[in-house]
């Protein structure tokens, strides 16, 4: 049985004092929440001081991204390792944004997952198709090649320990969420690569999140389907009220 896992992805907003108010008013609001396993992802520069807010609570500690190579000269890059020492459980890999505005290749996020597993985080690596791929029907190819791509050489171990998430470039930010079939249908392709790759037992522990536009009001529908086990949350999760009305509407 796989457990929800919904995370916030607090991208490049916020300041200092809004994101150490939401912080505490998550902290208090999901205090009584032990049914769906809860993350937050800070902005690099303030995953420290949330973290120290979110100590001993029941809400994890993410990374928006993280560096492949370890301590040296890299300038303006992050270590796994420090992502860890500062108290990151988790760290995104492979975001859209990233993907298509940053540039970053499926060879880079691969790096950066076997860096971040070895470092002990868990990561949560995005996939998903453009609306230009899905109009073409190549919906699968993409998805397909980048999981390929992110988890090439991944030991079966190492997989169960990953979180994926399955993002339609077209859902993120947009208001346009996939439907709950469109979502499964790419959801159970992904989880059948899974098995086809590392054994049915490796793919019914990979939690599989979705993410585009939820919402409190479209999020049950979602994850009531048999093979999305949550959602990676953008501009919803910047509000106490908006992300707690998601993680309610799914306990
Ligand atoms: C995201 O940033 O991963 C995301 C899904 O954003 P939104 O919820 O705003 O579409």
């Amino acid at each position: 049985m796989r457990r929800l896992f919904i995370a916030g992805n607090w991208k490049m907003n916020l300041k200092l004092d809004s994101a150490i108010a939401l912080a505490k008013g998550l902290k208090e609001a999901a205090a009584d929440v032990s049914e769906v396993d809860i993350a937050v992802c800070p902005p690099s520069l303030y995953v420290q001081p949330v973290g120290t807010v979110l100590a001993g609570s029941n809400i994890g500690l993410g990374a928006q991204n993280g560096y492949f190579e370890k301590a040296g000269a890299f300038t303006g890059e992050l270590e796994m390792a420090m992502l860890t020492d500062v108290g990151c459980k988790y760290v995104i890999l492979g975001h859209s944004e990233r993907r298509h505005i940053l540039g970053e290749s499926s060879e880079d996020v691969n790096l950066k997952v076997h860096a971040a597993l070895q470092a002990g985080l868990i990561p949560i690596v995005c996939v998903g198709e453009k609306l230009n791929e899905r109009d073409n029907g190549v919906t699968n190819l993409v998805n397909q090649r980048q999981f390929d791509g992110s988890f090439s050489a991944v030991s079966a171990e190492d997989m169960k320990k990953c979180v994926i998430a399955y993002e339609p470039v077209w859902a993120i930010g947009t208001g346009k969420v996939a439907t709950p079939e469109q979502a499964e249908e790419v959801h159970a392709f992904l989880r059948d690569l899974v098995a086809k790759r590392y054994g049915q037992d490796v793919a019914d522990v990979v939690r599989i999140q979705y993410g585009g536009s939820v919402k409190a009001d479209n999020a049950k529908e979602l994850l009531s389907k048999p093979d999305i086990d949550g959602a990676l949350v953008g501009g919803a999760s910047l509000k106490v009220d908006a992300f707690m009305g998601i993680i309610n509407a799914v306990r």
